[in-house]
């Protein structure tokens, strides 16, 4: 059986607690067993539910599903890179997030949870909303006031209710912490149980390659679930001799906040918060202090990683390269393409290696931005 175990002091609790952190205040973690029986998993259906002995959930009643996942994953060349591109925007809400809420509104009706709060700049919240929607449960959402109108009217017609917070995305994660105390914290960044959806994407792009790994994944990071979600899933894979050797894993920040590459450049052992002082088009990345320091910095050690940082208008210029493929993306999933030349120059990647780029938002999610951007 599945449980949670604390990060640092090991305390174990059931899943069925309803509880987001440990006592102790550490993060929670799963105790749990995974396999993959590849020889079944291939003759499964197109979803990232293919591959059910790797995530966390009892019964299949329980599962939360539109049969998302298995996005494809499309050669192009860059600047004489040899690249792919995993079309993670390609899901029901219009994010990878979708991988993430699957898995966790999964588990909140297997331990019956019926009403939830949850905080995000838009595309979590509108992911959980929409599943929560399917599950029948009670949504609240708390958004920083500046999040796109689009992303709002998505989580609204869900069913869900917003909270607009004043201020930057860190006051929105404190008046949801207050709320908490009363009622289910479905948090993207807390509950583990998310993660397990996310690491699909590294499962994904393992059998797009006939089970074996790329050299480089890069990806935008920020709280990381995208990120971290791959580390496990790499590892899983790893641990269980499918594949024999990690990728490295590469992310990206803005220079507007960035606390993991100024952690890394000033050898911290810890991500201390950066306070983020413009705003800037990747929303969806701006995390002054992400939760999960400690694992994240375990992860850019133990896969040779490491953090990048673009600028606006990089960004810009990599809208620009990926619609030119006839990939739309919103500006936070843009910051791979900049971050290319970067990890380049830096040594970290070559054009011959295979490296495999995480889009992560549709561009139809930031129709407003965009047209601001490029339309005279
Ligand atoms: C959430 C999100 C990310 C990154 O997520 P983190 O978990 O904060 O690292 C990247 N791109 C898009 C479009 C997102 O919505
Ligand atoms: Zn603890």
């Amino acid at each position: 059986m599945t449980k949670y175990i604390c990060s640092v002091c090991e305390q174990q609790y059931p899943v069925t607690d309803f509880l987001f952190k440990c006592d102790c205040v550490g993060l929670l973690d799963l105790k749990k067993y995974v396999s993959f029986p590849l020889k079944k998993i291939i003759k499964r259906e197109p979803t990232m539910w293919r591959y059910r002995e790797a995530i966390p959930i009892d019964s299949d009643k329980n599962i939360v599903s539109f049969n998302e996942g298995m996005t494809p994953l499309i050669d192009f060349s860059y600047n004489g890179f040899n690249l792919r591109a995993k079309m993670d925007y390609i899901f029901p809400t219009g994010s990878y997030k979708d991988r993430g809420s699957s898995v966790l509104v999964s588990k909140l009706k297997e331990i019956g949870v019926k009403r939830i709060i949850e905080d995000s700049s838009g595309n979590a919240g509108a992911s959980i909303a929409g599943y929560s929607a399917k599950a029948d449960i009670k949504c609240e959402i708390y958004c920083p006031d500046y999040t796109s109108k689009g992303k709002l009217a998505q989580i609204q017609l869900f069913g869900a209710k917003v909270n607009r917070i004043r201020g930057t995305r860190a006051d929105t994660s404190v008046a949801v912490l207050k709320d908490a105390e009363k009622i289910y914290y479905a948090s993207h960044n807390w509950n583990p149980f998310f993660l397990e959806g996310t690491k699909t994407a590294a499962f994904e792009i393992a059998e797009q390659l006939n089970w074996e790994s790329p050299d480089n994944v890069i990806c935008p990071i920020g709280f990381g679930t995208n990120y971290l979600g791959l580390y496990i899933g790499f590892k899983e894979l790893l641990e269980n001799n499918v594949i024999s050797r990690l990728p490295k894993l590469l992310g990206v920040q803005s220079n507007v906040c960035c606390p993991i590459y100024k952690a890394l450049l000033t050898k911290k052992d810890n991500i201390p918060a950066f306070p983020q002082k413009r705003p800037t088009i990747a929303e969806g990345i701006c995390s002054e202090k992400p939760i999960h320091e400690k694992l994240i910095l375990k992860a850019i050690k133990e896969t040779s990683g490491a953090i990048t940082i673009v600028s606006d208008n990089e960004i810009k210029k990599g809208i620009k390269v990926l619609a030119g493929y006839g990939l739309f993306v919103e500006p936070t999933s843009a910051v791979v393409i900049p971050a290319i030349d970067k990890f380049y120059k830096n040594n970290i990647i070559k054009p011959r290696q295979k490296t495999v780029l995480i889009l992560t938002g549709s561009g139809l999610k930031a129709t407003e931005k965009l047209m601001k951007m490029f339309v005279k």
